[in-house]
């Protein structure tokens, strides 16, 4: 029997071994996992930290999961090391596992400014937490207070969101950040600016440009032009590295991450890698979509269901999850109004929070920035997603006024088609729902959390419910 052993069982691992055990009853699965959780949504930790959602209910898998499905689960265990060798995995305390096939999901883990003091003994100091795991928001929600000065350390996507969720709480907080705009990544300096606007009416402060020069225990935080920030807790949210110890040990070839070829093979041709860990040519690191689609290429080929599988890259969606702030971002964001070869259309207003980007190359969706108008980014995102061309009555389309893309008949989306983008709940998980038993849109909610962030996602849900209704499909 063909023995596949998976290191890491966060979002990517997970969702291997999943898709594995779909097409393949037969093969032996191991999973290796250092958390001492079953899986969980890391996407959904926001909201944890927000206080609107228990940790309970990110789980991916339930307690029964893994005898159900035939799985040895190693919880709270860590490999130390990978013996090519002789094609084991070495853990602290059990024998050697062998591999037929190795997958690296080792994710990635918070990246640390290197400011005085942040860092004691090789451990974060008392007083500093980062933002990475369940373990991570226990912390965080057992130390923050109502009225407490709290910093976050990072502007992007998940600083912003640890930022709103703590100011939910009645935290003070003030995000420090090297770049000049927010969630540079993703907005250009003008949506930067009216998101920062946005946020600093919920209470929120900023020092943009700034760098953390040195912490004082529960004093705060000395920025490098001297001036200082009071702070009791200092949250860490200020980037992420690929975690490639393992894989650095056993000399594979690493660069940002692991890196793999379009059938996510490492040069040892027995072991993969998928996830926050791999780097791929066409891969946006960090964003759990590519490693979702890296699980179901790389599960067609182990089992034989498809050799011909391929990993291409995947186009990511950027939602932002934070109460009273509707944001997405997509695509390229970052050309300018007068590039010769695309059409880009700007409207602001930022009084009331809104901020609308368009880039379209040859009629169609290239890039996207909205702030501020759901529909428009729901309008926007269906086009970008299906590659169809938009609407000739621009500004409509701007404006959240333009009809809905014709939708493409839900059959023809891939099981691993994300549909809701706040609670990365697929194509796949909405059909095994309704199969459950969950066949109305109160229940699919319950059952999957679809439509319950933004909302932007409604109308999808719906029409996969009618498909679902009209034909009992063979296979989603
Ligand atoms: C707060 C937050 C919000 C986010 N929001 C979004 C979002 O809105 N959209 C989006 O696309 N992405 C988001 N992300 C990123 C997303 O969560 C990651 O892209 C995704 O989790 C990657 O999955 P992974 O399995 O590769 O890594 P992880 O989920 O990090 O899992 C890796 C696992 O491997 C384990 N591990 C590591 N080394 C070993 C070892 N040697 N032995 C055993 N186990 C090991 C780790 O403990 C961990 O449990 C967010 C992340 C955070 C933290």
């Amino acid at each position: 029997m063909r023995r596949i052993v998976i290191v890491g069982y966060g979002m990517a691992g997970a969702r291997l071994a999943d898709e594995l055990r779909r097409r393949d009853q037969d093969i032996s699965i191991t999973i290796i996992g250092a958390e001492p959780h079953a899986a969980y949504n890391r996407v959904l930790l926001s909201t944890v930290v927000a206080g609107t959602m228990t940790p309970e209910s990110t789980r991916l898998h339930d307690d029964r999961w893994a005898d159900e499905h035939d799985i040895d689960l190693r919880l709270g265990q860590e490999v130390l090391e990978i013996d090519r060798a002789s094609r084991t995995v070495t853990l602290a305390e059990a024998e050697p596992i062998p591999y037929d096939a190795l997958v690296l999901a080792t994710g990635s883990t918070p990246w640390v400014p290197p400011a005085e003091g942040l860092v004691e003994d090789g451990k974060l100091a008392s007083g500093v937490v980062a933002f990475r795991t369940l373990d991570d928001c226990a912390e965080i929600e057992a130390k923050a207070q109502k009225g407490m000065p709290v910093v976050v350390l990072g502007g992007g996507l998940l600083g912003i969101e640890a930022a709103r969720g703590l100011a939910g709480r009645g935290c003070l907080v003030t995000v420090v950040h090297p770049v000049g705009h927010l969630m540079e990544r993703q907005l250009d300096p003008g949506a930067g600016g009216v998101l920062a606007r946005t946020l600093g009416q919920l209470g929120i402060e900023f020092r943009l440009n700034a760098l953390a020069a040195k912490y004082l225990p529960g004093d705060g935080l000395v920025l490098d032009d001297g001036s200082h920030v009071p702070a009791e807790l200092v949250v860490v949210s200020a980037g992420v590295r690929a975690e490639t110890s393992l894989a650095v040990k056993a000399g594979l070839e690493v660069d940002r991450g692991i890196v793999v070829d379009d059938v996510l093979r490492t040069n040892d041709a027995r072991i993969h890698a998928i996830g926050d860990c791999a780097q791929h040519p066409g891969t946006v690191s960090g964003l759990v979509q590519p490693a979702w689609d890296q699980a179901a290429v790389l599960a067609d080929r182990l089992t034989g269901a498809n050799p011909a599988a391929r990993y291409r890259g995947t186009s990511v969606v950027t939602r932002l999850k934070a109460r009273d702030v509707d944001l997405a971002a997509l695509g390229d964001v970052h050309t300018d109004v007068d590039c010769p070869d695309s059409e880009v259309l700007c409207f602001q207003e930022p009084s009331r929070g809104r901020y609308a980007k368009l880039v379209l190359r040859d009629d169609r969706v290239a890039g996207a920035i909205v702030l501020g108008a759901p529909d428009a980014a729901a309008t926007i995102t269906q086009l970008y997603d299906r590659g169809i061309p938009a609407p000739t009555d621009r500004l409509a389309l701007l404006l959240g006024r333009a009809l809905p893309a014709e939708a493409a008949s839900p059959a023809d989306l891939p099981s691993s088609a994300v549909i809701c983008r706040c609670n990365t709940v697929s194509k796949g998980q909405i059909v095994s729902a309704w199969r459950a038993g969950a066949e109305t849109l109160p229940q699919l909610a319950e059952a999957t959390r679809a439509t319950t962030g933004c909302g932007g996602c409604k109308d999808a849900v719906c029409g996969l419910l009618d498909w679902l209704g009209a034909s009992q499909p063979a296979s989603a």
